[in-house]
């Protein structure tokens, strides 16, 4: 499928790319939440970070780890969020994987912390086995 992230890996349309190697294209978002937020992207298209390649994958995270450092080390920032939205109720709108790297500082003004749900605590070991019963099939 072609998406606006293949379109960069092809060099159709311009991106500010800041590291690229085999399996990975690193570039900066085009409407950042801090500048410096930077993309982690597998050039192999998926269409999100459940059906990647576990090995490309892990390679994603440790880029990012990279950049996260780089992030510290020039941009000043203190903290920094990997974020992957895998699916559209998750959030993603570009359908080939990324991998956010968000350089954040204090009092940024972005979002902090996640809205919890409200749950019965009942349901909590049926879905704690549903999910062992799965991980051990
Ligand atoms: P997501 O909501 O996780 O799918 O995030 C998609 C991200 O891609 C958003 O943060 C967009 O700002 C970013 N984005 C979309 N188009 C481009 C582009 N042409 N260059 C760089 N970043 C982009």
């Amino acid at each position: 499928m072609t998406t606006i992230f293949s379109k960069i890996i092809a060099r159709e349309i311009p991106a500010d790319i800041i590291y690229e190697d085999d399996i990975v294209l690193v570039f900066l978002d085009i409407k950042p939440i801090n500048l410096g937020h930077t993309l982690v992207i597998p050039k192999e298209p998926s269409i999100d970070g459940t059906e990647t390649n576990p090995d490309t994958l892990a390679h994603m995270i440790k880029i990012a780890q990279k950049i996260a450092l780089a992030q510290k080390s020039t941009l000043g920032c203190t903290g920094v969020n990997y974020i992957m939205n895998n699916g559209s109720d998750a959030g993603q709108e570009v359908f080939h994987t990324h991998l956010h790297v968000i350089p954040r500082f204090p009092n940024d003004g972005s979002f902090k912390h996640a809205v919890h749900c409200e749950f019965n605590p009942n349901e909590v070991p049926i879905v704690k086995d549903k999910l062992i019963e799965s991980l051990n099939k």
